[in-house]
């Protein structure tokens, strides 16, 4: 007698059951991105693929991948990579996981970068704190006339940009650097955008265990009020950014008041403030005055 393994469906149905069972918050979708992302099933696959058996090998790669979900893992840690502005980017413990509010700051410097490509010959971005890499290589496959480099304090983060540049053919516009915030940084810049750790250090642990336990803390800790990388980069970066450049910077949902204060002592001009999807303050954008 041959003992075919269970199907899509009933390993579907067991995580969402396990995950509610936990008070995970949206154990449906968990499920299905878990388990699509395991099988390598597209999500229209995964609407034919229901009553198709998986071997055992991937049943216990799914059982395992549930325990990890369990322990608060988040799916696209478990899974190793998840998509950003359309690009697949691998995420390592010294990545922040990409967010999709962060798309928005992508999405407020594109046209920036457009009209700067109209008469500048290379259009150059710096990415402070670049972790996967996200923002600059989002912005470098939307802008094919640009080049940028991604700095980061964490060699694991630099590897991790490296790999996803060269996963999205972007290697040849692409190079990182080494630095604490802007101290190793060279040149000047049409754009430099970052997404700092902006959370105030005492608030951390209100955040999801998601974050706190996956999340490195070097890229969310902000110091005592969440505001020392802000201070860090408005200190120096009217010395990188180009006279006809901009400086574009998520910031918390709070902080705009302050951020905004911060870069205009160092000689900025607020030219742009963007909400995110949860209609809070999240993109600030500076020219040099
Ligand atoms: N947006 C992230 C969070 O609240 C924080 C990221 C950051 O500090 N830059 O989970």
């Amino acid at each position: 007698m041959t003992v075919s393994g269970p199907t899509v469906s009933e390993m579907l149905a067991e995580a969402r059951r396990r995950f509610t069972e936990a008070g995970i918050a949206d154990p449906q979708t968990d499920a299905r991105l878990l388990i699509s992302g395991l099988l390598k099933l597209s999500p229209t696959e995964m609407l034919t693929a229901g009553r198709q058996s998986v071997s055992g090998e991937q049943a216990g790669s799914i059982g395992r991948a549930i325990e990890r979900r369990l322990k608060h893992e988040p799916v696209h840690r478990i899974l190793g990579e998840r998509e950003f502005y359309g690009l697949p980017l691998l995420l390592s413990a010294g990545t922040l996981e990409p967010r999709p509010d962060t798309e928005i700051l992508v999405d407020t410097i594109i046209p920036y970068l457009r009209d700067l490509a109209k008469t500048e010959s290379n259009v150059h971005i710096l990415d402070v704190g670049t972790g996967t890499g996200a923002i600059c290589l989002a912005l470098l496959n939307e802008c094919p006339e640009a080049s940028g480099i991604g700095s980061d304090i964490s060699i694991d983060a630099l590897e991790t940009a490296r790999s996803n540049a060269e996963r999205n053919g972007l290697q040849d516009r692409f190079t990182t650097i080494r630095s604490n915030w802007l101290e190793n940084i060279r040149g000047t810049f049409h754009a430099i955008v970052s997404n700092p750790p902006y959370i105030a250090s005492k608030t951390i642990h209100d955040l999801a265990p998601e974050v706190t336990k996956f999340d490195p803390a070097a890229a969310l800790d902000g110091g005592s009020d969440g505001l020392d990388a802000y201070k860090a980069i408005a200190k120096d970066a009217a010395r990188f950014v180009r006279p006809n450049g901009v400086v574009g910077l998520e910031i918390g949902y709070d902080q705009r008041n302050d951020v905004t204060a911060i870069f205009e002592a160092e000689g900025f001009k607020c030219l742009k403030s963007v909400r995110d999807y949860g209609q809070n303050d999240r993109v600030l954008v500076f020219s040099p005055a």
